[in-house]
């Protein structure tokens, strides 16, 4: 039905609304005369794992397994492997489902995977996420478990797939069409990391991106050090909102304002759009989420090692940290840069005033106590767009912030003038790369950035062991200013880099290569 077009998530879960309501009230009378008819077709545990507290996909997944009649036990986020089959055990589980967003998950879900095994478990494992796919479901999780391991891409399908599971008919032809196709995907991946080269890292750093620091003049921030925001009022914040994701969230894809319009889609987007807009406008009026800011600018030079120094003033002698920049390895062809964020600060040798951003920002405070209120309610379409609204507005406030730096805290385009669209062009002079993303993807240097901060304390977001923030809508990162700072992806990195990582972190090298799994070259040897 979803593949089809004819109907869409958001349509799905608000009818779950309804039933769940009407089932509210009947329960009663339903526990009186449970019949063979209403005996649910399975049941599904449901979690997001440890380290990681991301749940609207997951959210979503439970809600339309419910409705296609699966028992859903829904653990919520943040769980344990042991709570996870414990809770299988004693629920009699049809099938494991797992949700993470952040690459440290990925790991963890490799750890239930064994664990799994390890306690003799033969039920199927689905894997959602953001980070996950089904190329590192084959590769890396599927062969620690002799149960079917499923990468499901999204949440339309995870009833295709359920229900193919719990068919006495189906199970096994599937089963054995899953492994098949799995198998095909763990060779060809093979075969492909086997044929790529890499560059040296000294090789690398011999060739990173040239910037001509003699004539530069690096813009003095009018602000230095720590500034903190509370309560920044959302009536403002709304406006920098980029409804474009909001549609993803819910699955429909499409650019917004384009996707009200479509043929097909069109109606139900207005109305799921209308829906946003009267939440939001309560939101707003009764101030039901609080939004908070810090941010800081340093003065900051940056080492030949892609380490970046930042201090505490001006006369640059106190080194207060540094943050550890990766360097793409991937081989290029020649007069090709090999980039780093480091590229874009000025060298400490050059003897520059250069500077460096960091901030940290949430909306999504007393989103949680928000959505259970319409969970309580039976409401989970209300709880989800909660949610949802509450990432909107986290990622609004990050392009509100980052324009006001641009324009007065940093102040180097105070002329600035760009409307929605040419914010989300992104037309202006200037980076914010967040850790945990393709030109940083590692995301223990956020631990670093909450210290200089105390992101704690001035914007009430924490971190989880695996670096995943908390509020799960909230967005950190640097500030760039050089005009030729741009965003791109490391990719992958070699032994070689991970070794020197280790060392400018003051890591153990396993340390350093569990969290550099994502990124770290395949090794036939190990
Ligand atoms: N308008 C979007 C947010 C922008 S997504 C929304 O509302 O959700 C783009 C942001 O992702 C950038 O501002 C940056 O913070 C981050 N980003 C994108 N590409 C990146 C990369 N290669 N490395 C690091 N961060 C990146």
């Amino acid at each position: 039905l979803f593949g089809s077009g004819r109907m869409f998530l958001p349509q799905v879960v608000k009818s779950a609304r309804v039933m769940k309501k009407a089932v509210a009230y009947l329960i009663p009378y339903i526990e009186a005369e449970k019949t063979e008819t209403s005996k649910p077709k399975g049941t599904v545990v449901l979690a997001t794992v440890k380290g990681d507290v991301h749940d609207i996909g997951k959210n979503i997944v439970g809600v339309i397994l419910q409705c296609n009649n699966f028992e859903v036990i829904d653990l919520g986020v943040m769980v344990p492997a042991a709570k996870i089959l414990q809770t299988a055990k004693e629920k009699g589980a049809d099938i494991v489902g797992l949700s993470g967003l952040i690459t440290p998950s990925l790991d963890e879900m490799v750890h239930n995977a064994k664990e799994m095994q390890r306690q003799g478990f033969t039920i199927p494992l689905l894997i959602g996420g953001a980070t996950t796919s089904r190329t590192h479901t084959a590769v890396k999780i599927a062969p620690n478990y002799e149960g079917l391991t499923i990468h499901v891409k999204d949440a339309s399908r995870a009833v295709g797939v359920v229900q193919n599971l719990v068919s006495e008919r189906n199970r096994a032809a599937y089963a054995e069409r899953v492994a098949t196709e799995y198998e095909k995907v763990r060779e060809k991946h093979a075969g492909r990391r086997s044929g790529r080269k890499l560059a040296t890292l000294e090789e690398a750093r011999a060739n990173r991106t040239r910037l001509d620091w003699e004539g530069y003049v690096p813009p003095k921030p009018n602000l230095l050090g720590v500034e903190a925001f509370d309560d920044y009022p959302l009536e403002e914040i709304r406006r920098y909102i980029d409804w474009t994701f909001f549609f993803h969230a819910w699955q429909m894809k499409g650019s917004y304002p384009k996707i009200l319009d479509d043929p097909n889609k069109g109606a139900e987007a207005r109305r799921l759009f209308e829906d946003a807009q009267s939440l939001l406008d309560r939101i707003v009026a009764e101030g039901l989420l609080r939004a908070r800011a810090v941010i800081g600018l340093f003065p900051a030079a940056a080492l030949p090692n892609d380490s970046v120094e930042i201090y505490a003033d001006g006369s640059r002698e106190e080194a207060l940290a540094a943050f550890h920049f990766l360097r793409q390895q991937r081989k290029k062809p020649p007069g090709r840069p090999y980039r780093s964020l480091a590229d874009f600060v000025a060298p400490k040798t050059a003897d520059l005033e250069d500077h460096i951003g960091l901030f940290a920002v949430t909306a999504g405070l007393g989103a949680e106590e928000l959505a259970r209120r319409f969970e309580e309610e039976h409401d989970d379409y209300n709880a989800i767009m909660v949610k949802a609204l509450a990432d909107r507005l986290s990622e609004a406030f990050a392009e509100l912030m980052h324009e006001r730096v641009r324009r007065e805290l940093w102040g180097y385009a105070p002329e600035e003038r760009l409307d929605n669209e040419a914010l989300i062009r992104e037309e202006y002079r200037g980076i914010r790369p967040a850790p945990g993303y393709p030109a940083c993807p590692e995301h223990t240097e956020k631990r670093t950035l909450w210290k200089l901060l105390d992101v704690e304390k001035n914007a009430g977001i924490s971190l989880t062991e695996s670096c995943a923030m908390s509020p799960p809508s909230a967005v950190s990162g640097f500030y760039f200013s050089h005009p030729e700072s741009r965003y791109f992806g490391v990719s992958e990195i070699g032994r070689d880099q991970a070794a020197d990582y280790a060392a400018r972190k003051g890591w153990p090298l396993e340390e350093a290569e569990r969290w550099l799994a994502p990124i770290l070259a395949y090794d036939p040897e190990r």
